[in-house]
């Protein structure tokens, strides 16, 4: 079984996963965006963010620290409650039909009180039920699509309609982001002159002590999360390094990206969400990959238009993706109308000539007949005007034919009489003569 350790690169998170996965209940959010990439190509340079796999992986571990709880899925995907057998008889999907049906699909589902009711999507939809269910005891799982990180995303979570008196439903905010990682090969490491731990201090305050941290102790120790000291004195193996250039990354000095999270914790004794801070904060836990050489130190410093730039990168290619889909489609639309219209054409074709061929076994009437084969010729030729000529064989080749019927003329001249060769060529290929003036 894939487990959420699995994506993590720092024991640091561990702990923090661990308490939320055995919280005694309240609403737990996985904010993050998940990859809008409509059909992803390879050498594509975002790729999914895996935001639901993580989601997926949150929801068996919180099952496994709570082995009598059974869980409903509320999703449109049947692909979300996907789980390892060991734990699959515990999970029911209760599968979300149509649009409409959140609100009350959920409503349904907490009314079951389930030990953990699973909510694919926070939307407008389903935001005020999961945070009801959440009010009433039930321990509920969301995710939230967003760009926003801690306690930032509450804002984005009272503009779904969630009434501010429940939010203290909402326990924990786990936020997941992607960064670039740089490439083994080429990355340069930063000068130990550099100000780059002033520059730190500057630029994120609130990471003094997870600096002085660093700076105590050794990315081996990180790493083990163990409280052993290895190496000697201040600086000792912390370095950062910044992004190069080589043919194995092409030239862009990243070679793939990694997940980063951010921890939050609701603080009950606490008044306002905006005045609390997470636990671990995007920006430390950045910080830790980069000292250990993962992440561009620049990218570090410049932490949000670093995710700027990746969540742009991410929208215009699947916006580029959806408008070449687009036109894909209309080409095909178009293709399939010429032919379905070739196809109208045939059927009428054939019908006409079967019309016809009844025509001739039952007719005895030639002149009807004659009036039906003009008609018909004008419709699947789409022509107003047509003339029907008639050569008996037993007049021979140098013989007479007549107009048997007329479509568009004046019918007057039918029956008249007309030398063969005037309509019907009698060469060695003998072939109806083409007139470019009104016919003989
Ligand atoms: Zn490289």
């Amino acid at each position: 079984m894939l487990k959420l350790r699995d994506f993590l690169h720092l024991p640091q998170l561990d702990h923090l996963i661990n308490q939320l996965v055995q919280d005694d209940g309240g609403l737990v959010v996985l904010a993050g965006i998940e990859a809008r990439v409509v059909a992803p190509e390879e050498n594509e340079a975002i790729m999914p963010s895996g935001l639901s796999a993580i989601f997926n992986i949150l929801m068996q571990e919180i099952l496994l620290a709570h082995p009598l709880s059974q869980a409903v899925v509320s999703a449109e995907e049947r692909s979300l409650a996907k789980v390892p057998r060991q734990i699959s008889r515990r999970v029911r999907l209760l599968k979300v039909e149509g649009p409409g049906m959140y609100a009350q699909q959920i409503e349904i589902a907490a009314r079951q009180r389930p030990g953990l009711l699973v909510i694919e999507r926070l939307n407008e939809e389903s935001a005020a039920a999961a945070f009801r269910a959440a009010q009433s005891g039930v321990r509920v799982l969301v995710q939230l699509d967003s760009v926003l990180r801690g306690p930032a995303v509450v804002h984005q979570i009272l503009e779904l309609g969630v009434p501010r008196e429940h939010l203290p439903a909402l326990h924990w905010i786990l936020t997941n982001q992607r960064m670039a990682v740089l490439c083994g090969h080429c990355k340069r490491p930063v000068a130990q002159g550099d100000d780059q731990i002033e520059q730190l201090r500057r630029r994120y305050p609130h990471l003094g002590t997870a600096i002085d941290t660093l700076l105590a102790g050794t990315v081996e120790t990180l790493k083990t999360g163990q409280a052993t000291k290895k190496g000697a004195g201040p600086h000792a193996n912390m370095r950062f390094y910044r992004a190069g250039s080589c043919e194995h990354c092409h030239g862009t000095g990243y070679q793939g990206d990694m997940a980063i999270f951010d921890i939050f914790r609701n603080d009950p004794a606490e008044k306002s969400f905006f005045s609390q801070k997470s636990l671990l904060s995007l920006e430390e836990y950045a910080l830790y990959l980069a000292a250990e050489g993962d992440l561009d130190l620049d990218d570090l410093l410049d932490l949000e238009n670093h995710h700027l730039r990746r969540t742009y990168q991410m929208l215009t290619t699947s916006e580029r993706r959806l408008t070449e889909t687009n036109l894909a489609l209309s080409r095909k639309l178009v293709e399939l109308e010429a032919s379905n219209r070739v196809l109208l054409q045939r059927t009428e074709v054939l019908m006409s000539l079967q019309d016809l061929g009844q025509a001739l076994i039952t007719s005895t009437d030639l002149s009807e007949l004659a009036a039906r084969i003009c008609r018909r010729a004008g419709e699947l030729c789409g022509a107003d005007r047509v003339a029907l000529y008639f050569k008996r064989t037993e007049e021979g080749d140098s013989g007479m034919a007549e107009i048997l019927a007329l479509r568009g003329w004046d019918s007057s001249f039918v029956g008249q009489r007309l030398d063969v060769r005037q309509v019907y060529d009698l060469n060695e290929k003998p072939r109806i003569t083409r007139c470019m003036q009104t016919p003989p």
